[in-house]
């Protein structure tokens, strides 16, 4: 079964699943800080992002960027865009190649992808240019058959 919706907090890192955007108070369910319930992106490095990854209840896109700060507005946009469609169905990381090492070890060894994703920690799919929607949505229900991945169950 498709575990609804997850939500990680940049603050304590830990994720709160959400039956129902408009009836969640939009808090973490851990430090009770407030949750943006409308989708973004999450910077990780290191053994942050291996934990982001594992504990996350919904699959999880990473982004390689390099020099992700300095990056143009318009990388930054594409993330952001995918963080919101996707908002709670898929976690989007943003891993600094520059910044970590071992996300730069990642990215050599491997063909440098430009996006890995991965359910419960295995890599289910990856790409070479900034991931859009309907390419994951398409890996996912590929990869993922007994879930669902149509859009988040929300009333219009
Ligand atoms: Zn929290």
């Amino acid at each position: 079964m498709w575990p609804t919706l997850s939500y990680r907090c940049d603050a304590c890192r830990a994720y709160t699943v959400v039956q129902s955007r408009l009836e969640h108070p939009g808090t973490c369910s851990r430090c009770a800080r407030p949750l943006d319930l409308r989708g973004r992106s999450h910077p990780v490095q290191g053994t942050v992002a291996g934990d982001a990854i594992r504990d996350s209840p919904v699959p999880v896109i990473l982004v390689f960027a390099s020099k992700w700060k300095e990056a143009p507005a318009e990388e930054h946009q594409a993330v952001e865009s995918l963080a919101h469609a996707l908002s709670g169905e898929v976690t989007v990381l943003v891993a600094d190649v520059e910044e970590d090492s071992r996300s730069r070890s990642v990215w050599t060894a491997q063909g440098k992808p430009r996006a890995v994703l991965l359910s419960r920690g295995d890599e289910i799919g990856r790409g070479t240019s900034y991931p859009a929607e309907g390419p994951v949505r398409y890996v996912l229900s590929r990869a993922l058959p007994r879930l669902s991945t149509e859009p988040a169950r929300v009333a219009a």
